[in-house]
């Protein structure tokens, strides 16, 4: 694998955070729900980069874990399901989160993330006061009625998770499409969690998107030798952390993979990891790897009275297959990769113009680049436009990408596109039209070849398919 460019000493961590958010609005990445109405705390929306760049992670992940599999199937489910659902999966009873009231400030927090003072007791974080409400559980569903009628038999939540569905419809989705344990049903959707501290930009929020794979292996006692579900724990676990790096390029000295103690664990798990990168402010979790045994068929069984058990035909055995569950955040991970991704280099001591000012440049791998290749006429005239039009069209036919820009000068433009990610920029000049010929510029070292309008779009084509975090090694 080749390695990234490194990123120069010009920006400290916890600035980062700053830049990038205010970067995110400014190139339509990434904003704040109704902003003109003073905006919503606990809601983003991704502008026009920020939908391709969700929306290529989204797909690179339903590449690895869906197409590229032939023992995983994917489903969309709805949003609102049987409330039954949350009370056999616990929800109902047990997703809460302690909240708290400081009767100084009035400021409500959560129990388990407040300041300890030296007597032990917990502090208000926002004033450090110690007066405080007695902890009280707060349920994370968003709750809501079906039908005109608001009384209690209407009650429905919106997911706070989309596991669930995967688990309901095990039966169905294994029927219809004989499948065999070990086999996994996969999910990309919007969850709700009313979450008491939304906190660091999209890391925590109250809608997100999450992208889930239940993999549904035989009980120990019917595994294959060596194939039982602490193995497939394992594989999981080594294969979504690979993933960060392989697929979406992050640094993998920034990702790590942290084993539950005991104490963290529910009491039906065998066992859970959590994919975490190194944010700005500290280790967060980027996704969740859980060994889950056979608690989640068990609880639906029961509460829906309906037989979930499949039939082994060579063992000649009725189970409830155990779940190995790797659970990933899309907007964690669209946050993470643009951290990651973030460099200012300093100006040279010789700059001049448009040079002067630090280059900001987004180091993303061109597999989940918002845009794969800008070009540029150097001039709006003499037919360059239109040759420019051209070759954005032969990119389409690629399937790539391509994004077309006239305003102000060439470097300026090249500015625009370093800045949003964009791992090429072709320009159409006047020697086009006479040899051919365009100039291919590369996003990480500015260097540019002078080369065959045809040799731009297969370089160019290869690389955005086969990805890879250094823009100048060939795919
Ligand atoms: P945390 O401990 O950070 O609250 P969690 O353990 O509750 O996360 P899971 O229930 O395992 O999270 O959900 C799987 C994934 O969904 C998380 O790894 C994360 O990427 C994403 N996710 C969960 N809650 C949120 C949220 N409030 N905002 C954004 N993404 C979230």
């Amino acid at each position: 694998m080749s390695e990234k460019p490194k990123k120069s000493e010009a920006v400290e961590e916890p600035v980062v955070m700053q830049k990038l958010v205010s970067l995110a609005k400014r190139r339509g990445l990434i904003f704040q729900s109704s902003e003109i109405y003073g905006g919503l705390r606990s809601a983003y929306d991704y502008g026009p980069l920020g939908v391709e760049l969700k929306r290529n992670i989204k797909n690179l992940w339903w590449r690895t874990m869906v197409h590229e599999r032939e023992d995983v199937v994917g489903i969309d489910a709805s949003i609102i399901m049987h409330p039954r659902v949350w009370e056999a999966s616990g929800h109902v009873a047990g997703f809460t989160d302690p909240l708290v009231d400081c009767r100084a400030c009035q400021n409500r927090f959560r129990a388990d993330k407040a300041p300890t003072a030296e007597d032990g007791k917990i502090r208000c974080p926002n004033c450090g006061s110690g007066n405080l409400s007695d902890v009280r559980k707060f349920n994370l569903m968003f709750k809501t009625h079906l039908g005109p009628v608001e009384d209690d038999s209407a009650v429905v939540f919106l997911r706070p998770e989309t596991a669930q569905a995967m688990f309901v419809n095990f039966l169905n989705v294994q029927q219809s499409y004989r499948l065999k344990p070990p086999f996994g049903i996969a999910q990309q959707g919007k969850s709700f969690r009313n979450e008491i501290t939304v906190e660091h930009f999209t890391f925590r929020s109250c809608e997100f998107e999450q992208m889930e794979m239940e993999y549904f292996v035989p009980p120990p006692q019917y595994s294959d030798e060596g194939k039982g579900p602490d193995y497939w724990y394992d594989y999981w676990r080594k294969l979504r952390l690979n993933w960060y790096t392989e697929t979406l390029g992050i640094r993998a000295e920034k990702l790590r993979l942290r084993e539950h103690d005991a104490a963290e664990l529910a009491h039906y798990a065998k066992g859970c990891a959590d994919v975490e990168y190194d944010y700005p402010w500290g280790w967060g979790e980027l996704e969740g790897i859980a060994s889950r045994s056979d608690f989640d068929l068990t609880q639906h069984q029961k509460f829906s009275g309906k037989k979930l058990t499949y039939f082994d035909p060579d063992k000649k055995a009725h189970y409830l297959p155990w779940v190995i569950e790797p659970a990933a955040g899309a907007d964690r991970t669209a946050l993470a990769v643009l951290i990651d991704a973030y460099d200012e280099e300093p100006p040279p001591p010789d700059a001049k113009g448009d040079n002067v000012e630090p280059r900001v440049v987004l180091r993303l791998d061109p597999r989940v680049a918002p845009i794969k290749v800008a070009v540029l006429p150097l001039v709006k005239k003499e037919g360059m436009p239109e040759r420019a039009r051209e070759i954005i069209r032969a990119f389409f036919k690629n399937g790539v990408n391509a994004f077309y820009d006239e305003k102000d000068a060439v470097g300026r433009r090249y500015r625009r596109q370093d800045e949003v990610g964009t791992p090429f920029c072709i320009t159409v000049d006047g020697q086009t039209a006479q040899d051919q010929t365009v100039t291919l510029r590369y996003r990480d070292d500015m260097q540019q070849d002078r080369i065959k309008i045809a040799d731009a779009l297969e370089t160019v084509t290869k690389k955005v398919m086969a990805g890879g975090r250094d823009v100048r090694k060939p795919g």
